[in-house]
């Protein structure tokens, strides 16, 4: 290890050997490569590093000797196990701008490079899994889905293409698109991050930031190799994080409930010859995180009244601030990435998620509620809040209705 510690805050001599950035360029050669790799500074070209929150533990397993240092990745037999794109929105500055469109081709389309030591590393892997959940072997035996032996067995296991996404951040897009000024949206994510990135504020012509938070899934259903085609019909589900219920089966919200419902119309789609999409995104909690939500539980519960429709927005607001942090502005990107210009089949309720896709030009076709046999009982606080609240649905609660207690006690 170098005896010195080296400052990223300002340029330095030689600085000029960091390949320059072109956001929107119509080839990865013209673009130029996202160099985030702390194994040499002098190449660096952009704030951040690589595997977002992920850095931490990496710093742990240097400073615990167990990683070294410079270790450089070997890429052998890492490429793509599908291929995506391009698409014509690639080269679009303004429609991706939270992540990379050549990103999971970075090894490739810059191997002369990276033979060369300019550490470059990809922030999407491409892969192919097999995946079986219970609701899924239900759904057959209730006879709303049928195995065909490709792409839903009769054991249940569906055939996937899934994928995994960094963040990456351009910032001069990001600030366009929520229209504020890129300094103010520098200056934000220094200060909330305690100082954590310097360049944010010291650094204007490092355009590009991958922050330390968590990217996204994807999951495809049947041939993703037709995606972008005018005529492929698209079914998906762009669905939040919730650890409790997404994994746990914990049943004060819908979140895995429609989960498996999205996957249910993802599989119709690819059955029929389209393509289905889930899209995962590390949002816990609403992007609020799980501790935070864990205390809104609590107030919810605890509550004169009970846990009831009509106050659930505002107990989330009174320990967090807001409703909700998720940004679903930044949401249509992976649309984007996709070629996706048309979604037939929307397996979402959300009136945020759908006013952000219709903001970046993207159609929906038809909206798919979740049918109400699968929704617990102690979620109808959530989903009666999130009706009159104006989400999608063909009921809406009126007000006697929300200030009937309907969730459990926080003992029972
Ligand atoms: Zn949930």
């Amino acid at each position: 290890m170098s005896a010195h510690i080296v400052l990223t805050s300002h340029p330095r001599k030689g600085e000029a050997a960091s390949p320059e950035i072109h956001w929107g360029a119509a080839t990865p050669q013209q673009r130029g490569p996202i160099v985030a790799s702390l194994t040499n500074p002098v190449h660096r070209n952009a704030i951040g590093s690589h595997s977002g929150a992920y850095a931490v533990y990496r710093a742990l397993a240097v400073a615990s000797g167990q990683l070294q240092r410079d270790h450089r990745p070997d890429f052998t037999n890492t490429a793509p196990a599908e291929a995506i794109g391009p698409h014509p929105q690639w080269s679009d500055a303004d429609k991706i701008v939270s992540l990379d469109p050549w990103g999971h081709m970075a090894s490739s389309a810059f191997a002369e490079r990276v033979a060369a030591g300019v550490d470059i590393r990809p922030t999407i892997a491409v892969t192919k899994a097999h995946i079986n959940m219970p609701e899924l072997r239900a759904a057959v035996i209730a006879g709303r889905l049928h195995p065909d032996g490709d792409i839903l067995h009769a054991n249940g296991d569906v055939r996937v293409t899934k994928a995994a996404v960094d963040p990456v951040w351009y910032l001069p897009g990001l600030a366009k698109r929520f229209g504020i000024k890129e300094s103010m949206l520098r200056r934000s994510l220094f200060e909330q991050t305690a100082g954590m990135f310097p360049e944010l504020v010291t650094r204007s012509d490092l355009k590009v930031f991958l922050p330390p938070i968590g990217g996204m899934t994807l999951y495809f259903f049947g041939d993703v190799s037709r995606l972008g085609r005018p005529e492929t019909r698209v079914a998906c589900r762009v669905h939040d994080e919730c650890n409790g219920s997404d994994v746990f089966g914990s049943d004060i919200c819908t979140c895995r409930p429609y989960l498996a419902h999205g996957i249910e119309v993802c599989i119709e789609m690819a059955q029929q010859g389209g393509v289905g999409l889930v899209v995962y995104n590390r949002k816990e909690g609403r992007a609020l995180g799980e501790v935070t939500k864990f205390l809104v539980y609590n107030a919810r519960k605890r509550q004169n009244g009970g846990d009831r429709a009509e106050t659930y927005f505002e107990r989330t607001e009174c320990v967090a601030g807001v409703q909700d942090m998720r940004f679903q502005e930044l949401m249509p990107d992976v649309f984007h990435w996709l070629g996706i210009t048309r979604i037939d089949r929307w397996a979402s309720m959300s009136n945020m998620k759908h006013g952000a896709l219709a903001a970046q030009g993207i159609d929906v076709v038809e909206r798919v509620p979740i049918p109400d046999e699968l929704i617990p009982a102690d979620a109808r606080v959530e989903m009666d809040a999130k009706k009159a609240a104006g989400y999608f649905s063909h009921y809406t609660p009126d007000a006697t209705e929300l200030a009937l207690p309907k969730g459990r006690g926080l003992e029972e």
